[in-house]
């Protein structure tokens, strides 16, 4: 291996951030996979070694650091433009400890609407109910309306872009100047666009959470998160103590599949893409298709938002059938290639209503009164041609 190629240099380039950087071979035998380090534990010769190896990056307990995993943690990093990076048992254990890590009891969080559901499940329950925390949700369109929600106690900015189901963008780069003018804090769950098609610290947001579940993970094989950020006293606070003591760390083997996903994340989310592209305008030119969303169309309302801070579409989008919301459920029950579940990000195609057993008032809460009939697909690496073969075999029966 060239040793330039290995060199922090280039880190900032993200095809030697997926496939080299952060890996140190003559460590292990020169070996061209790093090794699961399934340990729990670093022994040391003295005492004071032992003392230090809790310490900046050196290795001391497996609830703290694991070698696999920072491996990860430095690809993360340099594919976000952070300077660190934290990886976590799931995304929700990196959600709610970037959450913890920025408020306290009595905080008020500013939150996108239409953000991913557990993320507001655990406001609602934990931070207001059990912390006297107060939250506000927006749809995060109109900047004015989140500079008037701003309050003295406001510690968080909570934003997702594109947002789950709906697929609308925000602004990020006028609601972190905002957040900034207030010393507020920014999250983003960057999870649908992977740090390839955006990069929201570059942005001004503080920290960006991915699901490593998702297409960083690609198979549908591992539950993981992480957190980014170039905040190194943010990352220490996130590090030393709500991950270490909720103690959600990712486990090695999960951090090595992780790795592994890396590897072939830019080949994999082209072929997403160009599937998704295929499918979206067959899609629109449908006369039994009402609506798609979807942020690689030319057609999407935010068109040049989208193109101003996003560099590509993965293979997520929502889209809404001219018949009322029973057919939309008998339809996906037509498709043979679209498994019917929840997650997305793997090789397999899925399809799902998500908003059919939503109840009346969190509809309107969420502004998706007319969508309960919406459909969510997941494009997988079928091949365009199969797919649309199966979608368009289903709306002959509508
Ligand atoms: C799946 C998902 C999460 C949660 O990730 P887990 O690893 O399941 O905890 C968060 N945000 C988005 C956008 C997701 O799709």
């Amino acid at each position: 291996m060239d040793d330039d190629l290995m060199s922090d240099d280039l880190m900032n380039d993200d095809l030697l951030a997926l496939t080299h950087y952060g890996e140190e071979p003559e460590k292990y035998l020169h070996a061209v996979t790093p090794p699961v380090f399934l340990t729990s534990l670093h022994v040391y010769e003295d005492f004071e070694e032992y003392n230090e190896s809790w310490t900046g990056e050196k290795y001391a307990y497996g609830r703290r650091s694991n070698p696999t995993a920072h491996i990860l943690e430095k690809k993360m990093a340099a594919l976000e433009h952070g300077r660190r990076a934290a990886a976590f048992a799931s995304g929700m254990a990196a959600a709610s400890s970037a959450i913890m890590a920025i408020c306290e009891a009595g905080s008020h969080i500013i939150c996108l609407k239409n953000v991913y559901g557990p993320v507001k499940s655990f406001i609602n329950n934990i931070c207001v109910k059990k912390l006297k925390m107060t939250v506000t949700y927006l749809d995060g369109k109109n900047i004015a309306e989140i500079e008037e929600a701003i309050c003295p106690e406001t510690d968080l900015i909570i934003l997702e872009s594109p947002l789950s189901f709906v697929f609308s963008v925000v602004d990020i780069r006028a609601i972190t100047a905002i957040a900034a003018s207030h010393k507020i804090k920014t999250y983003i769950d960057n999870t649908y666009c992977t740090p390839l098609f955006q990069k929201p610290l570059d942005m001004g947001v503080d920290v960006v959470m991915h699901t490593i579940s998702k297409y960083i993970g690609g198979h549908s094989d591992i539950i993981g998160g992480v957190l980014v950020s170039k905040d190194d006293e943010l990352m220490e606070r996130i590090i030393t103590q709500t991950r270490e003591w909720f103690g959600g760390i990712l486990g090695p083997m999960e951090a090595w599949l992780a790795i592994r996903g890396l590897r072939t994340l830019d080949a994999r989310l082209k072929c997403h893409q160009e599937t998704a592209m295929n499918i979206a305008a067959f899609l629109e030119g449908h006369p039994k298709v009402k609506k798609v969303n979807y942020t690689g169309l030319a057609s999407h309302p935010q068109r040049e938002l989208i193109q101003s801070q996003q560099t590509g579409h993965s293979g997520l989008m929502s889209f809404e059938l001219n018949a009322p919301p029973e057919t939309a459920v008998a339809f996906i029950n037509r498709l043979r290639l679209f498994g019917k579940g929840c997650s997305w990000g793997g090789f397999e195609s899925l399809a799902l209503t998500p908003l059919y057993h939503t109840g009346e008032e969190e509809l309107r809460a969420l502004g998706c009164e007319d969508n309960r009939g919406l459909i969510r697909i997941h494009c997988g690496l079928e091949g365009h041609q199969n797919l649309i073969a199966d979608l368009e075999s289903a709306l002959d029966h509508v």
